[in-house]
Formats: C-alpha cells, sequence, structure tokens
C-alpha cells in the first residue's frame, strides 16, 4: 500500500514521474502549503518496488507490505 502524507508533500510530482506503472495522478487537492497534491490513481498496479518512496524529497511517500 502506497500513501502520501499530505503534509509534507511539495507537488513536485517525481512520484509520479518515476513510477514505472503509473500508479500516481494528479489530484485536484491542495495542501495547507499551497501545492498540488497526487493521490494513489491505480493502486492496483503498484508493484511495491518502491521507487516512489525512494524519490521523494520530502519522504512524503510510503510503501507497506509486498516485497521490500
Ligand atoms: S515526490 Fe513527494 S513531494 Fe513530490 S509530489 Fe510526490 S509525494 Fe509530493
Ligand atoms: S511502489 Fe513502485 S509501482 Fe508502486 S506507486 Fe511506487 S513507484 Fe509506483
Amino acid at each position: 500500500m502506497v500513501t502520501i502524507d499530505e503534509q509534507y508533500c511539495k507537488g513536485c510530482f517525481l512520484c509520479l514521474h518515476y513510477c514505472p506503472k503509473k500508479v500516481i495522478g494528479k489530484s485536484k487537492k491542495i495542501n495547507g502549503k499551497g501545492y498540488t497534491l497526487p493521490y494513489i490513481a491505480n493502486p492496483d498496479a503498484c508493484t511495491m518496488c518502491r521507487t516512489c518512496e525512494l524519490i521523494c524529497p520530502e519522504l512524503a511517500v510510503t510503501v507497506e507490505g509486498g516485497a521490500s
């Protein structure tokens, strides 16, 4: 399961661009800092590769479960 901590996200969308399975999309939601937030658009496609977790400069993405 992939979760995004909306409080720490700065809307850079590196997670979206680096996800090989296009799991992450752009939402219409904006956090308290004024950044547009990503969301888990396609959770079933996730392979738990953790690329999104590793690429996020704000450590806002957590991948739990699956192989690690
Ligand atoms: S990489 Fe991190 S900071 Fe950037 S949009 Fe994704 S969750 Fe937000
Ligand atoms: S763990 Fe991998 S497949 Fe799943 S959302 Fe993150 S980058 Fe995409």
